[in-house]
């Protein structure tokens, strides 16, 4: 885990402290994916568990429970996530955290889930009926909060409504309209900035990724989720993929399609849709956001496409991001949407 905060969040930090004084029992920290909220939730619970906290809130880092903190065995700490995450080391995502609890030794015969299940939340019944350590708080970090599935959403919102004392619930969110409205309202949202590109950029060059520019572009913004990118291998695929938007057409979305077949779809549905955003607002008034290196494709497409066809893509693409987790067969997928997308120039 991380020890210090990312230079964009100082800000909000110094705001949060000013909660502190009365602490809400459920704080929402949410955002874009990838500006590094969990890493700051996370550095917000070692602050509330330390025993000698500093003057600007931050955590010791010395203390015994500082000490337990950052090996993941603090008595009053539980962090709750989908199994997949545990498998993943610091830095392949904004929300990836560490793999520290040593528990996936037993389980690896199926695939790791994506969802946070019920018996995720029930087991956090046992945790918060035992008296804490030297009577202090309790804190359950939770993230992303979006994958609560329903059974597991409707268990942790009873908890919500009848909040244990000395327990504090931070979750984390990368799209609030994925919770149930039940769940939101029972947190205190908290709103977590995006860098600035100057931030951004710099904080990626202390990273040393090449060609920071193009990465940050392409994600939006979103430092970490850039990080991940050009540090995952995937980089030709995505450049195979990018040149086939540049020339729609059947022959090319078949043989696309066979290509990356093995590439996971929901990825390749997202840069369709920041394709098509680009060539959206391109069209409307001349800026592009997610791949500028692209710009003088991007400008004849957009002059040969209809705004009633893009808008129409642009929803069907979001129809299709709801359903790309899980594809009957990933070529057939991937043909129907590249075909799709080639009719819109035909
Ligand atoms: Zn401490």
């Amino acid at each position: 885990m991380s020890n210090s905060l990312f230079p964009w969040q100082d800000g909000v930090w110094q705001q949060l402290q000013q909660m502190r004084a009365r602490l809400p029992h459920a704080i929402l920290f949410h955002g874009a994916e990838g500006i590094g909220k969990t890493v700051f939730a996370e550095l917000f619970a070692q602050s509330l568990l330390c025993e000698q906290p500093q003057a600007d809130g931050h955590a010791c880092g010395v203390c015994g429970s500082c000490g337990w903190f950052m090996q993941y065995n603090h008595p009053d700490y539980r962090r709750v996530r989908p199994e997949i995450l545990d498998g993943e080391d610091a830095g392949d995502s904004d929300e990836g955290g560490d793999a520290g609890d040593g528990k996936k030794t037993a389980k690896s015969a199926k695939a790791p889930s994506k969802e946070i299940k019920i018996d995720q939340i029930r087991a956090l019944s046992g945790f918060m009926n035992i008296s804490t350590h030297r009577q202090g708080q309790r804190v359950v970090l939770l993230y992303p909060a979006e994958a609560l599935n329903t059974a597991a959403s409707n268990a942790l919102l009873k908890t919500l409504e009848e909040p244990p004392p000395n327990t504090v619930f931070l979750l984390s969110s990368n799209s609030l309209d994925r919770l149930l409205p039940t769940i939101l309202s029972r947190c205190r949202k908290f709103a977590m900035p995006l860098p600035s590109r100057e931030q951004a950029m710099a904080w990626l060059r202390q990273q040393d990724v090449k060609d920071a520019d193009v990465w940050l572009a392409e994600q939006g913004g979103a430092p970490l989720t850039a990080y991940a990118q050009s540090q995952s291998e995937g980089r030709e695929l995505i450049d195979e993929f990018l040149l086939h938007l540049t020339k729609p057409g059947i022959d090319g979305a078949l043989k696309c399609a066979e290509h990356l077949q093995k590439t996971p779809v929901a990825e390749l549905v997202g840069w369709q849709q920041r394709w098509l955003y680009d060539l959206f607002s391109f069209k409307l008034c001349g800026t592009i956001r997610y791949y500028p290196r692209y710009e003088k494709a991007l400008a004849s497409l957009a002059a040969k496409v209809e705004t009633g066809s893009l808008l129409r893509a642009l929803k069907s693409s979001n129809e299709r991001r709801a359903i790309a987790e899980h594809p009957l067969s990933a070529r057939l997928f991937i043909e129907e949407m590249l075909l799709d997308y080639a009719a819109m120039f035909a």
